[in-house]
Formats: structure tokens, sequence, C-alpha cells
């Protein structure tokens, strides 16, 4: 029978849900079984065997990066563009809903995105002029309240308590509110929030979106939290078609608000709905897939599903146990290397890890070994500080009334306006109602300020209106370029010593680079300036973007960012009790399935090979943890983990087996000493062994003495003794 081309290379299964008519659909299923690929069929067919124009499809993606993807993808099957199909993030979509109707939900026209950091610092900001004890009352706690009500809805007037603590969050979030409305901020949750209220309150816009989007796809349905969900449901209405693919196994963003009940509701909510579980997986080996299936199986209150491969049984995973994170970072280092020379790709090999903290001692192995790598979340180049430092300067000159970019970059560099002077400012703020940026104005213009301090805000003040009526002909580019050298930022960082420095200096540089290649995109020109245009995109899209993004390079992410995405090698780093499971969770059942959840989305991002690594002693904020290997890693079953000793001496090295045969074992081995081994040095007296590295006789040895501490030794001249 022939079939049209957009259904082959699909399954029964997959077929059912592509061609699917109209009405609703679930596509339930587990890890590697096709569901986004399902999804990237369906709009493809509903645009050329449906006609459906790509201006009625409405696709939703977890980041931006899969929203290219997706894009790309589409256009490559259908051999034309889609550029009039809206496709991104609920947080992406929102923006762009409010920046067409910015008048209808009462924002100004030049409305900024702020990030949780600059939320942050706003929050802490309120609570000092609340005269709150700031101990008693952490922005970071307020912070978590806020964003929460706004995830389920709940703007302060609908909050009705007794509760003195929660009175009190709660005027914290009324006086944070009417802060950012009046400078035109916006947080991400607000972005979803408002847009909600959007769609419900106008009828107009509700009903021309309605109108618009014949077809709604949401991919990673398992994470949407309720005000998501409420969106859907919005924009469906009455004969709208919903398809929603997802994985209750993978709802790892709970304690973000994520309802995976939502899945549940969707069947109750959307009438006729269709579901269709794909059970074969394609991505990994029988090995990886049995132990991930193991693990999972342990959580109750699964909706339940099947996972097969008739793939190869591949190689069993390799557990290695460390004697301390250095040593992990550097084993993982060593099997990339072997890797690599075996002729595959950087880029093919992930690190994986549960906290972000974690990737600064793996950072520094690869550098060590000279191996690009790329981070995923973390240090993400929007968010790096000198980055911050600029895109705040620029969105200062997108709106003046900015109050958290003023007071970012007010006194960096130092220009003499000190605490005392920035009070001031504020109290004059607060007293009359003005943003940062006018009080500023109004305090130079009366002469409210002693003369240096006068001098200094004035020369910030005149900085700011030069470099906007400078550069208003400019282009993005050259705006960023005048920008950091008028404001000083880069002397600033040129004038720092050191590695870091020099980053910096080089990050700013690439921040002009991203400012002139930045490319409007066509469907989104609508109401927004190029300046106010990147200014979104930096702030919705930090992190996912990075400076060097088509290097051959080994990516580092969290698990939660590795969500979706799969590699050939993949490591999991750090499976400890105590950090993967993390400590919060171990007495917390629902708190424990998610972590067990969070490891079922790490193991089944491995196509050929995983690699699991422990610890046995970690240092987590300055202070030394010991820790035993994770109750993860003991629901595998037994047959599907290898071993790979550390502590091995050249008599045990049969024991490694073809893949785990390390190429820094060896040499160590050469040192006749093995990690964590107690050795004696003549002069420096009794210790552990650390490390090694370099072989022959150049190997060097590192000994953490008791008495003097860390040392490297040419293994040569040491002349150690077993202890
Ligand atoms: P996750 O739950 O991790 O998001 P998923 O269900 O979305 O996974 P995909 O990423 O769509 O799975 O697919 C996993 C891999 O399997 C991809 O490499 C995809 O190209 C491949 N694949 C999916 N379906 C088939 C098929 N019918 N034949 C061959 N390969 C397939
Ligand atoms: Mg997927």
């Amino acid at each position: 029978m022939s079939q049209h081309p957009l259904l082959d290379g699909l399954n029964d299964k997959q077929q059912q849900a592509v061609s699917n008519d109209d009405s609703h659909l679930l596509v339930l299923a587990g890890a590697g079984s096709g569901k986004t690929r399902v999804l990237v069929h369906r709009i493809a067919w509903l645009i050329q065997q449906r006609q459906f124009s790509p201006y009625s499809i409405l696709a939703v993606t977890f980041t931006n990066k899969a929203a290219a993807e997706m894009r790309g993808r589409v256009e490559r099957l259908l051999g034309s563009n889609v550029r009039s199909m809206w496709i991104g993030t609920f947080h992406g979509l929102a923006h762009r809903l409010l920046r067409a109707h910015y008048m209808d939900v009462g924002l100004p026209q030049n409305f900024q995105i702020i990030d949780s950091d600059d939320q942050q610092r706003l929050i802490k900001r309120l609570i000092k002029s609340l005269n709150l004890d700031d101990k008693r009352w952490p922005a970071k706690q307020s912070q978590w309240y806020i964003n929460g009500k706004k995830d389920e809805g709940l703007r302060p007037q609908h909050i009705d308590t007794y509760d003195p603590t929660e009175q009190t969050l709660k005027q914290i979030y009324q006086l944070y509110q009417e802060s950012c409305d009046r400078a035109g901020l916006v947080d991400f949750a607000e972005l979803l929030l408002r847009a909600h209220e959007l769609l419900r309150d106008n009828r107009t816009v509700r009903e021309h979106y309605q109108r618009r989007f014949r077809h709604l796809l949401v991919d990673e349905f398992q994470d949407t939290n309720s005000i998501q969900y409420a969106w859907v449901r919005l924009l469906a209405g009455e004969q709208n078609s919903v398809t929603i693919v997802g994985d209750d196994d993978q709802s790892i963003y709970g304690w973000r608000g994520a309802r995976v009940e939502n899945i549940q509701q969707f069947l109750d909510d959307f009438a006729g709905a269709k579901t269709i579980r794909l059970e074969q997986n394609y991505r990994s080996t029988a090995a990886i897939l049995n132990a991930a299936n193991a693990v999972i199986a342990n959580n109750s209150d699964r909706l339940g599903k099947e996972l097969w491969t008739d793939g190869d049984d591949g190689e069993p995973i390799a557990l290695y146990a460390a004697f301390n994170e250095m040593e992990e970072a550097r084993y993982i280092v060593s099997q990339i290397m072997a890797w690599q020379e075996q002729g595959n790709a950087y880029q093919d090999a992930a690190i994986l890890y549960r906290s972000n903290a974690q990737s600064r001692v793996l950072e520094e192995a690869l550098l060590h070994q000279r191996i690009p790598y790329r981070i995923y979340g973390g240090l993400r180049f929007f968010e790096r500080q000198e980055i911050k430092d600029a895109l705040a300067y620029l969105r200062l000159l997108a709106n003046r009334d900015d109050d958290a970019a003023i007071e970012r970059v007010i006194n960096t560099p130092s220009r003499g306006i000190g605490n005392r002077t920035m009070d001031m400012i504020r109290q004059t703020a607060r007293d009359r109602q003005l943003s940062l940026w006018d009080a500023a104005n109004l305090m130079v213009s009366e002469a409210m300020l002693s003369g240096r301090a006068k001098n200094a805000v004035a020369s910030f003040i005149e900085l700011a209106t030069r470099l906007d009526d400078h550069t208003i002909d400019f282009s993005l580019g050259r705006i960023a370029d005048e920008m950091i050298k008028q404001s000083g930022l880069l002397a600033m960082y040129e004038a720092e010593k050191g590695e870091k420095a020099e980053t910096r200096v080089e990050n700013l540089k690439e921040l002009v680079s991203a400012c002139e290649n930045f490319n409007l995109d066509d469907t989104e020109q609508e109401q927004m300036t190029p300046l106010a245009a990147f200014l979104a995109h930096a702030a919705l899209e930090a992190g996912e973007e990075q400076a060097d993004e088509y290097q051959d390079a080994v990516q580092l992410m969290t698990l939660h960012s590795a969500k979706g995405l799969e590699f050939p090698l993949v490591f999991m780093a750090g499976v400890e009790e105590g950090l993967f499971p993390s400590q919060q969770s171990m007495d917390e059942p629902g708190r424990l399935a998610e972590e067990r959840r969070l490891c079922y989305v790490g193991m089944t991002r491995a196509m050929q090979k995983l690699v699991l690594t422990y610890a046995e002693q970690r240092r987590i904020y300055g202070q030394e943890h010991f820790h035993t290997v994770s109750r993860f890693v003991r629901e595998m079953p037994a047959d599907s983990v290898y071993e790979v000793r550390a502590q091995a001496t050249p008599t045990k090295t049969e024991s490694y087996g073809r893949f785990h045969h390390s190429v820094s074992h060896e040499t160590f081995e050469q040192t006749g000493f093995s990690l964590g081994q107690r050795v004696r040095h003549q002069k420096f007296g009794e210790g552990t062994v650390l490390n090694y590295e370099g072989s022959g006789p150049q190997s060097r040895i590192q000994i953490n003495f008791d008495n003097v501490g860390s040392k490297w030794l040419v293994v040569a001249y040491a002349r150690l003794e077993p202890a």
C-alpha cells in the first residue's frame, strides 16, 4: 500500500497520531518513543495534507531551542518556510501577545522583562522600605510566594488571609506589583498571568485568536502549570483541536508549580479526546532502557506505560566510584578523551548533574585537558555579570523608568555614588511616587544632594542622556559598542587582572557581535524597536544560546535542562545519597518520587552508553560530605550495571573490561599507588593520595599531607612509601 511520505519511518501508532482527524488527542508515552517526532510530523501533516495554513497553528515547546529546532524540522519536511506559524515556549508566546496588545493590558509600549535575579533585588529593596527585618523576611521567600501566587492566577486582592505571616507577604506582593507596574517591568510569572487575563477578559482579543489557531499542539505537557493549562483551554475555545504529548514519568517541575494532574484534567475537560500510547523506544539500548524502567517502577501512582526496544542490548551501564569530586571529574574527562580518540565528536557526549554547583569542578577538568565544552543553564551567557551590567545600560536607554537597571549600573563602574546617596534617591522616589530616574533628576535640579554626590549623579544622568541622543540613528551593534565604551564598563573590566577579567572583556565584545548579528524575526517586528526586541530576546533566551554555538563541544547541563534531548554518550555525575536524591527530598515521599523521575529522565537521554559516577567524599559549599551510592543505582538490575573500580592496583587490571579501561588508570598504575591510599614522605610526613597525572618519568602525584596540606610531587623523586 502506498502511503503518504509524511508517514514514512513511523510505526502504526505514530501514524495514527500524526494523521488523527480534528478530535483532541493525547499521546502518552515513555521517553524516546517518538512523541516529539510525532508532533513535528503532525504539524507538517496538518499543513500539507489537511491544507491548514501555518498561520492557523500554534505549537508550544519547553525551550526556545526546542522551538527553533521544531520549526526547522517542519520546514525540512515541507520544503517551505512556516514563518507565520506561532511556535515557542509559553513564556515566549505570552510575551508576544503582550507586545501586540500592550495597551489592552495596561503596559507601556516599552515594557521590559526582568529575570529572577532582578526580581529578587527589587523585592529586597521593597522589604527594606517597609522597615522589615530582612533576616525574618528573606527576599527569596517573598519571591517564591509572589511567583507561586501568580502561577495560580492570584493577584494580591484575591488573597484573603488572617495569617499574619501571609498578610505581610501579601503586602510585599502588593508593593512589588505597584513598583513593577510603575516602572513597566514584567517578571516571568507575570508574562503568563497577564496574557491569561488578556485572553480571559478581553473578548475581542480572545475571539480573534480562537478564530486564528485551529490547531494547538503542546510538547512536554506533563510540566505545564495551572495558568499554562488555563491558557490552552481559553485558546482552544469550543471549536479548535488540541494535541498534547507527554509522559507522567518525566514530570520534573512539580517544585515550580507544574501539575502532572493536568494530563488527567485534559481528558476530563476536552470531550472526545483520544489517547494513543506509544510503546517502542527508538533511542536507547536495551541495557539502558531496562535499567531506567526498573528505576521508575519504584514510583507509585503512575499512569502506566510499557516501553520496549528491539535494539541491541548494548554495553552495560558503567558505575564509577570516585574518591572525591576532582577525581570524579578527571575520570569523566579521561573517558571523553578516549571516546573522542575513537573518532567520536565531543558534542555527542553530555555530562549531566543534579546541581549547578557541580559544574565548576567539571569545567576545570575539561579546561585542564583543553577540551571545548558548552554549558546549558548555570553560567549562561546572558546571565553573566558583565553581560547583565551591559544589558542594564541598554535597558536604561530603552526605558529610563527601569528601576532595576538603574540599581544595577548607577555606580558600576564606580562613580562615587554611595549607598547613602542611593538611599536618599530611593526615599525620594518612594515619597513622591517617582521612578528612580525621575527622582535622581529632581534631586539634581533642586539641589537636594551635597556637592560631590550631586556631581556624581548628574554625571550619570548626563551619560545616559548623551548615549541615547548620540546613538539615536545607530545600528544596534554600534549602540552596544558605544555603550560599553562610554559607560566605562569595558575599561573597568580591562583594568581587572586575571583570566576571569579577560573572559569578561571577551564576553562584552561578544555582546556587541550578538547585537550586530541580531535578526529581527519578520513576524515579531510589529511594534518593537530593534533594541527592545534584542532586550526581550536576551531576557527570554538567557542561557539557551551560547557564544560558541557552532564549535564541537562537550555538553554540560543539569538533569532538568536535559529534558527532551538525546546524546550517544551520557555521564550522570554525583549519583550519591544526599545529592541525588537530594538531602531535602529524602523525608518527603512526593519529592523523592520527583527525584526518581529526574533520574529516569537523565538515564533515558543516553543512546549508546551511560556512565554513572559518584564521589565518596565531596565538598559542597565549603563543607566535606561523605556519601554512599544513590539508592537509584541500587534500584537498577544488577546485571545491567558494571562497576568500575577506582581503587585498583595493577594486579586488578583485567577486571576493568573493554570500555571501562581508562587511560588515566593505566598511568596511575605505573606509580604503584592508588587513590585514597595512605603514604609516607620523608619530609612531609603522612598523607592521603588524592590525584595523579602524566605518565612515565613525568608522572606526578597529589598528596594531601596531614600536616602541610596538599602537594603535587614528581613520583620518580618523591620516594613515597605506603604508610
Ligand atoms: P522524550 O520523552 O525524551 O522527549 P520523545 O518521546 O519525544 O522522547 P523523540 O525525541 O521524538 O522521543 O524520539 C527519540 C528518538 O527516536 C529520536 O532520535 C527519533 O528520531 C527516533 N525515532 C522516533 N520514532 C522513530 C521511528 N518510528 N523510527 C526510527 N526512529 C524513530
Ligand atoms: Mg520529546
